[in-house]
Formats: structure tokens, C-alpha cells, sequence
């Protein structure tokens, strides 16, 4: 198992401390109904959770029909070998077709698909049928660089138009894409365009980067210098910022302006079987060494279709969709690419930061397309509630109604700012809980129907089978915690680990028998609610209590002076472990004796003395993944004074410099 450490006895979070802290979390019973009208023309009802109960996969076999087929499945689910999956296996399929053609074809060529704004503010309005031409010349180019059904492609691009363009030109020649955030360096390239035999690496010059371009090339180049990557003959690179020096390699490297350009825009697609790989996409490496996740096509577009129509209430006619994740990972590409294009969403696709050239660039894009559904991260709120309420203020945010959630736990502190500055106390939060594996959401409110929760997930989607268990795999009753764990398969499915279906046992299946270990612990509230609580490998156990890193991080996070926490357990003579806090405080707070008293007070407050950190730094910044999440395994490593483990997926790591910079001192005021 690849846990960082023994969690045998970890995670009987039904006990006293995380009790009275959700008491104290929800104290004030705030819940809020759908609004009336979303609700009375809501995409989805509460009926869907009672057809799915009966009838599961009979469910499912209704949401494959979203789809346009070659041929009509007529198996659902294939578990003869679990847990191997086949959804809709004698299906066949075109997925590019399906996100793209289709749609064109049914007289909607002139919607737009892609409103794409650069961060030096030039901008692209891409309707479906300009769409359709992009994709036919990007997949006969691939034909001419001998791309075929069942090669991989590495795509590493900025947040450019070319970087749906390109996936979709790989799904349409059944050829898997392998995505690479654009931000990765050349080592962790080398690395997935090895593990997954990429043949041919799109990228470009380079992007726009807090108002500067940022070569890409270069990092291309180095990295097919590296042993395991000979099998790349092509590299496709896009000119986005036009930079003058791009170093070229003949016969291998092609300017895309140059080979798609040439080629007709027509493009027959041809259909493949359901159980065709799609991707292979890198887990974003929060726990561990990052895990080549494989997804297949049928079960994969059908229920990324379903819950982007179910969860957002998309109503694809009057509906302007933003998801800001990177294409890079996986929300970029099942919310982004494949979901709201499946379901003809209009949608916006942004290139930079969101305080490039100012803090309030987001909220001008949402007034600007009159944004009417926003899907963002917990990070991205929390730096948006540190620069302030009035830089939202300044501008118009009426048109949102539905607002997203993804990636980490949302602290309730979070959750009631995004709906008070962004949502206008009106729109309703989607709070989802999925991963990398799960290839679609998994559980979530549904606007028109949940009364929403701060901070919960609250239940499985219609068609889930999700439940809390105990470590010896008893599901909980209303009010205890444990492992969440997923008891049926879904249609999106992980398939396995890509060339490692020992790895794929071992990290999913092997914990609990026949049941998904999703890694994350959980909750159920007295009304059978969710509450992710933060991966088990990051539970702390001080003085036989298991108190949860989000808990008190979000006690934290509710005190005036604090932007942002992140709590570790560092091994601790006495208590086993100690509780080590690392925050960030707001813009005018300051650091002092008397404000890491007053932190440690407030938690105790919050959540009994037993979760008061022992340990309060103020630091900088936090080490984060590339997709915004916090890394504590790191921080872990300094707490204990060890060698910082894999680093590859690593935002900044000048960042460990900083916060090692500042530990010893810290250390001995205890
Ligand atoms: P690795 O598996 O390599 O350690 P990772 O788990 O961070 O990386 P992802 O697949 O991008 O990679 O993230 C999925 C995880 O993100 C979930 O397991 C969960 O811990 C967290 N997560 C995502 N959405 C939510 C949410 N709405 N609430 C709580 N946690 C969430
Ligand atoms: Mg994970």
C-alpha cells in the first residue's frame, strides 16, 4: 500500500472531537434551499435518486443514451472480473463525434463552443462548427505524422483553444492522450511521455504567465534528451507567443500553423469499441509518487456528461459555463473538455492567473460573458477572500447561478464567502467530491434539490453507491466517521494503473474486500450527510484521538486574521503526534507571540483543547501541487526533519526553502 504511514488504527473520527467540532461548524444550522425557481426548472429532481435505487444500471443505460452511438450498447456493466470493469462494452463510439459533429449536425454549428480569453486580454470566440473544422485539420495532420489508433500522444500546452482542439483530435483517431500540465518541468514530462510511450508531444512556443510569455519548448527539448523518451518522432508545437528563438530539431519538430493549416477541415470519425482508452492522465501526486490513471470512452463520456447536466443544471442554450481548472488535470478534462462539450455547453476557456493583471480579472470575465455557472477550487476562493471583498464588489456578478467546488475539502469559512461576494446569497454551492480515478463527480448536491450544507459533499449522485465505513469495513451510522469508500462500480471508472495492474489492487482494492478505498476519510452527520475530512494519510493521532488536518484547518481559517492552514501531524514523544500548524495570515495582520497564543486559543475554542496545535507558523506561502492542492506530505517531511519526498508535482519549491528556513526557530519556543 502506498500510505506514508501505518493508518491501522487511524480514523475512528466518530469520536468526541470531530463531533463537537461539526456542532460547532454547522452552529449557526445554516442550510439554505435551492432558489424556487431553479428548483421548479431544475435538469435534474429528486426522482432520480429513487429511478437509480431501483434500477441502478438501468440508470446508467438511460444516461448512455445522452450519447450518439455507432452502435447501441446492449450490455451495461460486465463484472466477471472485478475489479476489471467493461461498461457498455459492445458499444462503439466516436467521442469526438459525440463533443463536437454531432451538434453541428443537429443545426447548432453557430453556437459558440469556446469564448477563450489570453491573459494578454486577445480573445477567440470558437462556434461548434469552426470547432468541427479545427479538429478535422488537427486529426488529419496527426494521420500524416503516422499517429494511429492506439498510439499516445503527449499534450503539453498552455490554456490555449489548441489544447481541447488537440485532445479532441486524439479521441477522434482513438488515439490516447496523455496530458502534461504546462507548468511540470522537463523531468516530470520525461517522465509520463516514458511511462505512457508517447510517439508524438504536442506543445507549444510557449504562454502568458502573469503577463509575461513563458517558453514551453525549452522543456520539451530537455526532455526528449532524457533515456526512455526515443519514441517520440514528432513534436507539434502551436506558435502562441511568438518568442523569435525556438531552438528547432529537422525531420522531428513541425509548426502546427504549418501541418494542421494544410490539411482539409473534413475528417471522417471512425467509431471505437466503449472499453477504448481515451487517456491516461497523472494523479496530481498530493499522496505520493503521481499514478498513470487509464479511462475508457462509452462509461467515461456518459457519465461526465451526466453529472456536468445534472450537477450545474447546464442549460446549454442560454448557459455561459467557466470551469478555471487547468486542462492539465483532470477536472480540464472532464469538465472542461469532454462534459460540457458532450452536452453543447457554451463555455469560457481563460490562459492566465487569476490576478493577471489585476485581482479582479475573474470577476471582469464573469461580467464580461455573463458567466452564468463558475466551477473553481477551495484554493482559488481562499486567495480571492485574502485580497478582499470589494474587489469582487466592483463588478457585475449577477448573472451566477450556479456555482462549483472541486478539489479539496472546502472550509465552511470558504464556502459562506463564495456564496455571500460571488453568488450574491443566492446561488446555489455544488460542493464535489471525486478524484482523478473516479474520472466523473461522485457526490455532490444537486442544485434544485439539496439544501446545501457549508463544507459537506453530502451524498452520492444518482447512481453512486458511496458509504462511510469503519476499519473493519462496517458502514457507520449517522454521526460516526471513517473511510469513504465507493461499494458499486461507475461508469467512470478507472480501468487500472497503465501498465501496473498489481499497483491498480493494491492502492484501491486491496483495504477493503470488493469495495473502492477511495484514501479520503470521511463522515456522515445526523442526517446521513458526507463530510470529507482530509486524506487518511494525513489523520493525526494525538494522545488516542484522531482529529482530522481539515477540521482544524478550518478552525483556523474561521479566525479574522487567517487566509489560509495547513495542519500535519509530526511524530511526538508524549502525545504520538503533535499538531503542526502552518498558516497564512491576511494582508494586514501581523505576526507576533500574541497572535500564535491567540491561533492556538481560538482552535481550542473551536474544537476542545486536545486539537490545539502545539505548533503555530506563519509562513508565506504553502506548498501546493500544480492544481492548487495543499501538499502536507511535505510539510510532514520538515515537521520531522527529514528529506523532502517526490517533488516532481511541486508549484514553487523555493516555497520548502522558506518554510524549513523558518522551523527551528519555531521549534524551540516549546
Ligand atoms: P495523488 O493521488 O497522487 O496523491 P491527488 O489525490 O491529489 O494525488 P487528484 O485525483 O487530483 O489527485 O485529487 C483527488 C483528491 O482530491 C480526492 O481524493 C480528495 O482528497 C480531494 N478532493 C477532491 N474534491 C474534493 C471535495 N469536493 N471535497 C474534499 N476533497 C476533495
Ligand atoms: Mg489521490
Amino acid at each position: 500500500m502506498s500510505y506514508g504511514r501505518d493508518t491501522s488504527h487511524a480514523l475512528g473520527m466518530g469520536d468526541d472531537v470531530s463531533n463537537e467540532s461539526l456542532a460547532n461548524l454547522l452552529k449557526e444550522e445554516r442550510r439554505f434551499a435551492p432558489p424556487a425557481d431553479l428548483a421548479a426548472n431544475a435538469n435534474v429532481t429528486a426522482a432520480a435518486y429513487e429511478q437509480a435505487a431501483a434500477d441502478r444500471l438501468g440508470f446508467w443505460a438511460a444516461q448512455a443514451r445522452r450519447l450518439t452511438w455507432a452502435t447501441e450498447p446492449t450490455e451495461t456493466l460486465d463484472w466477471s472480473n472485478p475489479p476489471f470493469a467493461k461498461w457498455f462494452a459492445d458499444g462503439k463510439l466516436n467521442v469526438a463525434y459525440n463533443c463536437v459533429d454531432r451538434h453541428v449536425e443537429n443545426g447548432l454549428g453557430d453556437r459558440v463552443a469556446i469564448h477563450f480569453e489570453g491573459e494578454p486580454g486577445d480573445t477567440r470566440a470558437i462556434t461548434y462548427a469552426e470547432l468541427q473544422r479545427e479538429v478535422s485539420r488537427a486529426a488529419n495532420a496527426l494521420t500524416e505524422l503516422g499517429v494511429a489508433a492506439g498510439d499516445r500522444v503527449a499534450i503539453y500546452l498552455p490554456m490555449i483553444p489548441e489544447a481541447v482542439i488537440a485532445m479532441l483530435a486524439c479521441a477522434r483517431l482513438g488515439a490516447p492522450h496523455s496530458v502534461v500540465f504546462g507548468g511540470f518541468s522537463a523531468d516530470a514530462l520525461a517522465t509520463r511521455i516514458n511511462d505512457a510511450d508517447a510517439r508524438v508531444v504536442i506543445t507549444a512556443d510557449g504562454g502568458y504567465r502573469r503577463g509575461k510569455p513563458s517558453a514551453l519548448k525549452p522543456a520539451v527539448d530537455e526532455a526528449l534528451t532524457k533515456p526512455g523518451t526515443e519514441n517520440v518522432r514528432s513534436v507539434l508545437v502551436v506558435r502562441r507567443t511568438g518568442q523569435e528563438d525556438v531552438a528547432w530539431t529537422e525531420g522531428r519538430d513541425v509548426w502546427w500553423h504549418d501541418i494542421v493549416g494544410r490539411q482539409s477541415d473534413t475528417h471522417t470519425p471512425e467509431a471505437f469499441d466503449a472499453e477504448h482508452p481515451l487517456f491516461i492522465l497523472y494523479t496530481s501526486g498530493t499522496t505520493g509518487k503521481p499514478k498513470g490513471i487509464l479511462h475508457t470512452t462509452g462509461g467515461y463520456l456518459t457519465q461526465v456528461a451526466y453529472t456536468h447536466h445534472a450537477v450545474f443544471d447546464l442549460k446549454p442554450e442560454t448557459d455561459v459555463y467557466w470551469c478555471t481548472a487547468d486542462v492539465g488535470w483532470v477536472t480540464g478534462h472532464s469538465y472542461i473538455t469532454y462534459g460540457p462539450l458532450a452536452n453543447g455547453a457554451t463555455e469560457v476557456l481563460y490562459e492566465g492567473t487569476p490576478d493577471s493583471p489585476h485581482q479582479g480579472r475573474w470577476w471582469e470575465i464573469v461580467q464580461k460573458y455573463g458567466v452564468t455557472i463558475l466551477y473553481t477550487a477551495p484554493t482559488a476562493i481562499r486567495a480571492c477572500m485574502k485580497w478582499g471583498d470589494d474587489i469582487p464588489a466592483k463588478y457585475d456578478l449577477s448573472s451566477l447561478r450556479v456555482l462549483g467546488s472541486v478539489g479539496e475539502p472546502i472550509n465552511p469559512e470558504a464556502w459562506m464567502w463564495y456564496r455571500k461576494h460571488i453568488g450574491a446569497d443566492q446561488a446555489p454551492i455544488v460542493d464535489t467530491w471525486w478524484q482523478t480515478e473516479t474520472g466523473g463527480m461522485m457526490l455532490s448536491p444537486l442544485p434544485g434539490v439539496t439544501e446545501t450544507k457549508p463544507g459537506s459533499a453530502q451524498r452520492p449522485l444518482p447512481g453512486i453507491a458511496a458509504t462511510v465505513v469503519d476499519d473493519e469495513a462496517r458502514e457507520v451510522p449517522d454521526g460516526g466517521g471513517g473511510y469513504l469508500v465507493l461499494t458499486e462500480p461507475w461508469p467512470s471508472m478507472l480501468r487500472t494503473i497503465w501498465g501496473d495492474d498489481q499497483r491498480y489492487l493494491d492502492t484501491y482494492w486491496s483495504r477493503f474486500e470488493g469495495k473502492y478505498f477511495a484514501g479520503d476519510g470521511a463522515k456522515k452527520d445526523e442526517d446521513g450527510d458526507i463530510w470529507l475530512l482530509g486524506r487518511v494519510d494525513d489523520v493525526m493521532l494525538v494522545s488516542g484521538h484522531n482529529i482530522s488536518t481539515t477540521e482544524v484547518e478550518s478552525a483556523l481559517v474561521s479566525h479574522p486574521k487567517v487566509a489560509e492552514a495547513a495542519v500535519v501531524g509530526a511524530t511526538d514523544p508524549q502525545t504520538t503526534q503533535s499538531i503542526c500548524a502552518f498558516v497564512i495570515l491576511r494582508g494586514s495582520a501581523a505576526e507576533d507571540e500574541g497572535l500564535v497564543e491567540e491561533l492556538r486559543a481560538h482552535v481550542g475554542k473551536q474544537l476542545g483543547p486536545i486539537a490545539k496545535p502545539k505548533r503555530v507558523l506563519p509562513v508565506a506561502e504553502l506548498p501546493k501541487t500544480r492544481s492548487g492542492k495543499i501538499m502536507r506530505r511535505l510539510l510532514r517531511d520538515v515537521a520531522e526533519n527529514r528529506d523532502l519526498g517526490d517533488v516532481s508535482t511541486l508549484t514553487d519549491s523555493g516555497v520548502m526553502d522558506l518554510i524549513q528556513a523558518k522551523l527551528p526557530s519555531a521549534a524551540s519556543e516549546d
